[in-house]
């Protein structure tokens, strides 16, 4: 059955987006087709690898029902307000309406230029799309809420960066693609009609409850705070770095998108940047839940013409409901590090316990995966050795391990060490794996691309024929800096 799809962005008024055909790509070759996702999205991956198929995901054929379109949107780019960004090298070619009637983007990224490209020339290249595949897939099986990678296509271009390289497309699937940088667009030409026509649009479609609450904006606010505080605790918990959390980046369904300088932790630092253009730390690892707080302030400005009539009244409504973000994630984020150290359910008092561990990494600069693996490991065997290592006998771990352990007699032991193993992974996409699986690929060779993400699909359990993935890097393979690489 050919590939239909259905578009119900491109009823929104004319001006949310510019209707807008992927450029036409001269050799379009697959890559990879994520089998997995394409099912479960109700899609025949052999329709996908026929001729139509990767013609249609490479951007040159426009299947049955699409009306492909750029999005406008606005956002802070590093704290600076830019009124006019926009998709400049993508395109929404539909949604997929899946068996079970849910709704998902199907998006183009690098395909071509668009009226939102400005300088740019509209392509990606493929180490950008596989870093993207890779590190969204790591995380989509980390369980955390994210686009997801549904091919990788080459185009047949050689496209100029540093030097040539080969151009790609990623297809790319998302709950959507509303942002808060989509609100800031209206909000920054006070156009307040296209603002209740985009809440009401944003409601229908990810928050339906909040179409019946008191005030439907106030209520939106707090169900996409509630996200973001949950999906930036998860973040914390398995060390990711996002490198580029811009309004335009934060969706307002609450994935994690736009997969450009990210990274995972090694060595536990909470200063750490990777993004090389990042110069000031502004999205520092440990900076991330105040980023999120502060992208969040600006969605609620956005919508204050929408709360009330009165503009102070609508700013202290919005203030209240902002001013909860700090429990939200405080709460988000102590169940999950609770769980990290086998605490079923953790209480306010068990912060300062994860607290002084974290502390406790950084100081001896061991890596931040290991040490929670390990801590489980010990829990599994007993044997702390591998755990004490980084901390040689330091008195400041005993005493740790002594105070947890004390707090550790409440706990059932099964459903303990179940938490720990659950919430702890062995594999994640460590950078110098991923450095080296995208510099093989351009060099032709994809087998060290496929073998990372099968390694990184099931990253929960330990596998003797894949142990040299648990490893950090040596010291001459960390990698210091990653780059957009758009
Ligand atoms: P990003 O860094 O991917 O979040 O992109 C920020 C903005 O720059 C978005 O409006 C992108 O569409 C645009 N952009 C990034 N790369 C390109 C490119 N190669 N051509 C045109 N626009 C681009
Ligand atoms: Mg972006």
């Amino acid at each position: 059955m050919p590939i239909t799809l259905t578009n119900s962005y491109a009823e929104l008024p004319g001006h949310f987006f510019s209707l807008q055909s992927a450029a036409q790509m001269p050799k379009p070759s697959m890559v990879r087709l994520n089998t997995d996702l394409a099912v479960s999205l109700g899609l025949n991956p052999a329709d996908l690898f026929a001729d139509t198929g990767i013609e249609m995901l490479a951007g040159n054929h426009h299947p049955k029902g699409s009306t492909p379109l750029s999005m406008a949107y606005a956002g802070h780019q590093f704290g600076n307000f830019s009124p006019q960004l926009g998709d400049g090298r993508a395109v929404l070619l539909g949604e997929i309406l899946t068996p079970s009637g849910a709704r998902f983007d199907l998006h183009l990224k690098g395909a071509g230029r668009t009226v939102f490209s400005r300088g740019g020339d509209g392509k990606a290249v493929l180490s950008a799309v596989l870093r993207e595949y890779l590190v969204s897939e790591a995380m989509a099986a980390l369980g955390v809420p994210t686009t997801r990678a549904l091919a990788a296509v080459t185009t047949g271009e050689t496209i100029m960066r540093d030097g040539p390289e080969p151009g790609a497309v990623l297809a790319r699937v998302a709950s959507s693609h509303i942002r808060v940088g989509t609100f800031q667009f209206f909000y920054a030409r006070q156009d307040v009609a296209a603002l209740r026509a985009l809440m009401d649009y944003t409601i229908a479609r990810h928050y339906p409850a909040a179409a019946d609450a008191d005030s439907p904006p106030l209520a939106l606010l707090f169900a996409v705070m509630q996200k973001q505080a949950d999906l930036i605790a998860h973040w914390m918990q398995v060390g990711f770095i996002h490198g580029v959390m811009n309004t335009d980046n934060a969706s307002i369904a609450g994935e994690t998108i736009d997969y450009g300088p990210c990274a995972f932790l090694d060595t536990y630092h909470p200063a750490t940047v990777f993004s090389s253009i990042d110069r000031q730390g502004r999205y520092a690892f440990a900076n991330q839940p105040g980023i999120a707080h502060w992208n969040l302030a600006q969605f609620a400005q956005s919508l204050l013409p929408l709360i009330d009539a009165v503009p102070e009244t609508a700013a202290e409504q919005a203030q209240a409901v902002l001013d909860g973000f700090g429990d939200l994630y405080k709460a988000a984020w102590l169940g999950r590090a609770g769980a990290k150290i086998g605490l079923t359910v953790a209480q306010s008092a068990d912060q300062v316990l994860v607290d002084d561990l974290l502390a406790l990494t950084a100081e001896a600069e061991a890596d931040f995966t290991l040490t929670f693996h390990n801590l489980t490991l010990a829990v599994q065997t007993g044997d702390f050795a591998d755990f004490n290592a980084p901390f040689e006998g330091s008195e400041a771990i005993n005493a740790w391990r002594d105070r947890w352990q004390a707090r550790l007699e409440g706990e059932d032991s099964a459903q303990s060490l179940a938490a720990m193993q659950a919430a702890n992974p062995v594999y994640i996409a460590r950078n110098h794996r991923v450095e080296a699986a995208l510099k093989a690929a351009n060099e032709g060779d994809l087998e060290p691309f496929e073998t990372l993400l099968k390694v990184l699909q099931n990253p929960f359990r330990a596998r003797p024929e894949t142990a040299e993935y648990e490893n950090p890097p040596r010291p001459d393979e960390i990698v210091h800096a990653t780059f957009c690489g758009t």
